[in-house]
């Protein structure tokens, strides 16, 4: 099930060429599933070159040819899920269930990214003397270094490939070393469906020399990041020094805002849901809740009871409704959270312990009452921790909510049409959701201010993201 891995490199699947390689594991129990191959320098240099190549011709390929090749691993995507969405539990531990849907959605990311190619339309400018024509052409940006981490090791990877290789960029990309069994999977489904051998590598190593060898190169005209804050920093500061663009998507701490006129049960029901999608590790998870005092028992208790009764297990079981922590560092990290908010005065509504003592398992986790100061209330719990505060007045919930150095997504509850138009405003995020957290799709940008990066993916300016605008004027005799 679990298939041998691989470099991609100029459209060879082959192993590094100092025979470095590293375990990767399973989640669920430790076990390790393969053996992953590192790149040295001089792998490195090679898939450089494949792409500063491909480059050229992949350019001038038109898009039409490009969507069909595109459109074509989507479609291959879709067929092989029943291969594919095991790799992904296995290597990151979800559920087999959200493993398949994450998997049909990289497809359609990929699909939407085929047919938005060949609409990215320049214009023709009105000159101010008329025998001077101005037209403006958008033009690849060039060959793409892109990063991704393991929490959504199908889609992440789909969306920065499919957006680079539409706009008519080849791209190297360095996948996460802890799920790298997915991301080989959909390079395996543009080669499969023809994608011309060098327009795509996939690489692994030390992330830290690979994106300071891959970011010193002069081919590399454009890096995205899906990642940590600090490592988002030192990207930024790479691409700095060659003048590179960049797009970064560096998590959040998403606040809940729960207005006193929601019905308590139904939002406890949504957020249940939304909360334990993937343990907690997602960038758009909603983190901070804050409900209305008036209601805040009865939401309180309708999750606790719903995030109880959750399933924990082996994302093999289909019975499973969450799975492991992707890695020890994970359970580590909340553990200490939940300790460190306990010790500041929270309550632990239900969980607040590891689960077994045989992979990286964690409980669904309510607390209430946690003081703002805690650091589950300030660095991004990313697990499956829930705290819930209640507040007074809007205006104290929009300023806690806006009082963290995050910015990517924001929930409000209410049925106000007004209040949920104001609240919007007054979020300082890049990703509203009202009554919904339903914030990331193929179509609308998804991207964050502040601390949580710039630049857009998905939607039209993802693929605008890859492009560059080049100006062209003619005087006509
Ligand atoms: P990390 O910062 O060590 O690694 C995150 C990812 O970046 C990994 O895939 C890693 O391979 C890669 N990476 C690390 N150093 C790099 C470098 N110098 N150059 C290029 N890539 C590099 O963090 P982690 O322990 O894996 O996760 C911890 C935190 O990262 C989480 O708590 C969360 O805040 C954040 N995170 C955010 C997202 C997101 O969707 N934005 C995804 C995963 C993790």
């Amino acid at each position: 099930m679990y298939e041998p891995l691989h470099l991609f490199i100029d459209g060879k699947w082959r192993a590094g060429s100092e025979g470095k390689t590293e375990p990767v594991r399973n989640p669920a129990n430790g076990e390790v599933l393969g053996a992953l191959p590192h790149a040295s320098r001089t792998d490195l240099d090679e898939a450089l070159a494949a792409a500063d190549r491909s480059f050229r011709t992949w350019k001038a390929t038109s898009p039409y040819d490009r969507e069909r090749i595109i459109r074509k691993a989507a479609d291959l995507l879709r067929e092989r899920v029943d291969r594919i969405a095991p790799v992904l539990t296995l290597e990151q531990g979800k559920p087999i269930g959200e493993a398949r849907i994450e998997v049909a959605f990289a497809a359609d990311v990929m699909q939407w990214f085929a047919e938005e190619g060949r609409r990215a339309y320049g214009r023709i400018v009105p000159g101010r003397n008329p025998n001077l024509h101005m037209k403006v052409v958008r033009e690849p940006v060039g060959p793409v270094a892109a990063f991704t981490a393991w929490n959504f090791p199908a889609t992440v990877p789909a969306r920065k490939i499919s957006a680079a290789l539409a706009a008519g960029c080849s791209c190297i990309i360095k996948p996460s070393e802890e799920t790298p069994g997915t991301a080989l999977a959909v390079a395996r489904a543009f080669e499969d469906a023809g994608l011309p051998a060098g327009v795509l590598q996939v690489v692994f190593g030390v992330p830290a020399e690979i994106s300071e060898h891959l970011l010193r190169s002069p081919v590399i005209r454009k890096v995205t990041l899906t990642g940590s804050i600090p490592v988002g920093k030192t990207l930024a500061r790479l691409a700095a020094d060659g003048l590179k663009v960049l797009t970064l998507e560096l998590g959040g701490h998403a606040p809940v805002i729960v207005d006193a006129d929601s019905n308590p049960t139904q939002a406890a029901e949504l957020a249940v849901a939304a909360k334990f999608r993937n343990a907690g590790q997602v960038c758009i998870s909603p983190t901070r809740f804050f409900v209305h005092d008036s209601i805040m028992p009865d939401f309180v208790s309708r999750f606790a009871d719903l995030a109880s009764a959750l399933k924990v297990g082996d994302g093999m079981d289909p019975a499973t409704q969450m799975g492991p922590l992707a890695n020890p560092r994970r359970v580590e990290a909340v553990e200490s959270m939940v300790e460190d908010a306990v010790a500041k005065g929270a309550r632990v509504v239900t969980g607040g312990k590891r689960v077994g003592n045989i992979g990286n398992f964690y409980a669904p986790t309510v607390l209430s009452g946690v003081p703002d100061a805690a650091r589950m209330m300030r660095e991004e719990p990313f697990g499956p921790v829930a705290p819930i505060n209640s507040f007074t007045s809007l205006d104290e919930a929009v300023d806690r909510s806006n009082a963290l150095p995050y910015g990517l997504a924001a929930y409000v509850f209410t049925r106000s049409a007004d209040r949920a138009q104001r609240l919007s405003e007054r979020l300082d995020v890049g990703l509203v959701g009202l009554n919904s957290y339903v914030v990331a799709q193929p179509e609308i940008p998804f991207g964050g201010v502040k601390d949580s990066g710039y630049g857009r993916e998905s939607g039209i300016e993802g693929l605008g993201a890859f492009m560059v605008d080049k100006t062209i004027t003619q005087l006509v005799a």
